[in-house]
């Protein structure tokens, strides 16, 4: 069987392995820190698996970035052990815009991945821009 396919079937994802090494909080890394509280951020929601906070230089009247507390570098280390997580973080960015009072006229979740892509910090997390009309496409 091809890589590939087996990579989308979860046969070829050593879990217990990948699991240890995120479990890890990386000690460089600033959203690992703000999730551990080491770093104040003006947090608006937190639970087990995520939390959500303003962004420090908002690009829109809702800027919000949701981070999950485990560190995945970006969606590219991102595996198929992390499905849960990533179902549950877009639900979350859902109810994130009902809070915040921005779902009925819409908004925007974006996702950074690498250089090329605008990244700058590698630990996964989603902008959630809104409350004015966005342009499209980006740049
Ligand atoms: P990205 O460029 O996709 O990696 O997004 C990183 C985001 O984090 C940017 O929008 C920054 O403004 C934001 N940011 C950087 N430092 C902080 C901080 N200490 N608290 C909140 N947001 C931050
Ligand atoms: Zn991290």
């Amino acid at each position: 069987m091809l890589e590939l396919y087996k990579w989308h079937l979860g046969l070829a994802v050593p879990e217990n392995a990948i699991r240890e090494v995120k479990a890890v909080a990386v000690t460089d890394c600033l959203f690992c820190r703000i999730v551990n509280k080491e770093i104040p951020a003006a947090i608006v929601y937190e639970d087990d698996s995520f939390m959500v906070i303003n962004d420090i230089n908002p690009a829109a009247p809702v800027h919000l970035l949701i981070i999950p507390r485990i560190h995945i570098a970006s969606l590219n280390e991102a595996g198929v052990e992390d499905t849960e997580i990533l179902g549950k973080l877009q639900l979350l960015a859902a109810q994130m815009a009902d809070v915040a009072g921005i779902a009925g006229q819409g908004y925007r979740l974006v996702n950074n991945i690498g250089e090329w892509g605008g990244q700058t910090i590698r630990h996964l997390h989603y902008h959630l821009l809104g409350g004015k009309q966005l342009g499209w496409p980006p740049e």
